[in-house]
């Protein structure tokens, strides 16, 4: 079993996290370089954080290996149905401010939700595809970052059922059996690492709507700025991204409670050393 050598076509989605890094890694070790045909590609949607595009400049020149990084530039028919134009940009004037993200939301004038995933579905699957396409190939395989202890997002993605006209799904770190553990003994060895805490759930879009509440108003402690451009989408479109409550001016505002709280623990805490637990410990 070689489950990193690759043969193209193939689009080697590259996230920009550890995981998908250290996959890239092993795919060119094992080839000894790039396969022929065979691209790898990072979609920005310009949420992403900076240490996040850092890591994917540095593995990129560590490695000597042609990253693409592609943004979404509009929809083909400029229905939200049709297929999507993409740029291709690098690492100095990819976008920052999440421009990707927000042109797609007033394109499809409505805000993705955790139903409606619109923006995997266009800033990341189809801006990828259609890159792809633009090299002229018409089916590829679609090599992802999913390890064997995401069983849920491996059955999901070898579904028979499943559409794969944006690629085949290949999962090489899922049938090396490789679990989070080895991702991180992995960079441990490595001269250089993602600057995101492995436990953090920092990585993608920085204040992502599946991510989970607690994880977002911890974020938001120590940033409360990230929430202004969440912010801004909910009231352009007079929307949420999630059904359920809170609006991100709700999150931020409980973040701005907490971060008080936590001022005042540790000010009690010079003269009593019995302080509250912070509440992201639940
Ligand atoms: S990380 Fe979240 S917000 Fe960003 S594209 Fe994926 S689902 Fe959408």
């Amino acid at each position: 079993m070689k489950p990193y050598v690759i043969e193209g076509p193939a689009q080697i989605c590259f996230s920009g996290g550890r995981t998908s890094a250290f996959m890239l890694h092993q795919i060119l070790a094992a080839n000894e370089g790039l396969p022929p045909d065979c691209h790898v590609t990072f979609e920005n949607t310009g949420k992403e954080r900076p240490q996040t595009l850092d890591f994917i400049e540095e593995c990129a020149l560590r490695w000597s290996v042609p990253v693409h990084w592609l943004e979404w530039d509009g929809f083909l028919e400029g229905e939200p149905q049709s297929r999507p134009c993409f740029r291709e940009v690098n690492f100095h004037n990819a976008a920052r401010h999440g421009e990707p993200f927000a042109a797609m939301i007033n394109a499809s004038t409505m805000l993705p939700n955790p139903v409606k995933r619109m923006c995997t579905i266009n800033l990341k699957i189809r801006t990828g595809s259609a890159f792809m396409r633009s090299l002229g190939f018409r089916e590829w395989d679609s090599v992802m970052g999913i390890r064997a202890d995401e069983p849920l997002r491996v059955a999901r993605m070898r579904d028979p059922a499943r559409d794969n006209t944006s690629g085949v799904p290949l999962l090489p770190l899922a049938t090396a059996d490789v679990s989070k553990r080895d991702i991180l003994d992995f960079w441990k060895r490595q001269p250089f690492d993602l600057a995101l805490d492995p436990q953090g759930d920092l990585g993608n879009c920085d204040l992502c709507f599946l991510k989970a509440r607690y994880k977002l108003v911890r974020a938001l402690i120590n940033e409360p700025e990230r929430a202004v451009w969440w912010i801004e989408q909910e009231t352009k479109r007079s929307g949420t991204f999630r059904k359920d409550p809170p609006h991100y001016r709700d999150l931020l505002r409980a973040a701005d409670f907490y971060r008080r709280q936590l001022s005042l623990a540790f000010e009690e805490e010079d003269g009593d050393s019995s302080v509250t637990d912070c509440y992201c410990g639940d």
